[in-house]
């Protein structure tokens, strides 16, 4: 297996693939040891545009806590994985800005939907020793 690459040239690390992968229209292709195309996968949008414009209504923008990017800044972030089965709808979504979605991924942030149905975000211990849930001032 060689390392990830974009079309944009250059490889990147696994982490910012998964991270990439998790709102892309994904192609999945297998190259085999002198670089020859041994399967193209079938392309998919992870979320389709009718779930993305239920998210944008949902979310308005990103939805982590203090944040302000509008829905056009925001990538779509599956809260449970697409790799580890998550499911592709509305109530395993939420939008997130560029940064934000690096933190989701990179940090002990973690992100779930409430009982009303809205994102909230809980963040690491070393920034709140009791984990108490935030939101973004937008469901306030
Ligand atoms: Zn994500
Ligand atoms: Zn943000």
């Amino acid at each position: 297996m060689f390392p990830p690459t974009t079309t944009f040239g250059g490889p990147i690390s696994p982490a910012a693939a998964r991270r990439i992968a998790c709102d892309a229209k994904v192609t999945p292709i297998v190259l085999g040891g002198k670089g020859e195309i041994l399967d193209v996968g079938r392309s998919r949008y992870t979320f389709p545009a009718a779930i993305r414009k239920a998210l944008v209504a949902r979310d308005r923008g990103c939805a982590f806590p203090g944040c302000d990017r509008p829905p056009g800044w925001c990538e779509a972030h599956h809260i449970v994985p697409f790799s580890q089965g998550g499911d592709t709808k509305l109530s395993s979504a939420v939008l997130a800005c560029d940064h934000h979605h690096h933190v989701l991924h990179h940090t002990d942030w973690q992100v779930r939907i409430a009982s009303d149905g809205l994102p909230e975000f809980i963040p690491p211990a070393w920034i709140d020793f009791a984990r108490r849930p935030r939101r973004n001032h937008r469901f306030l």
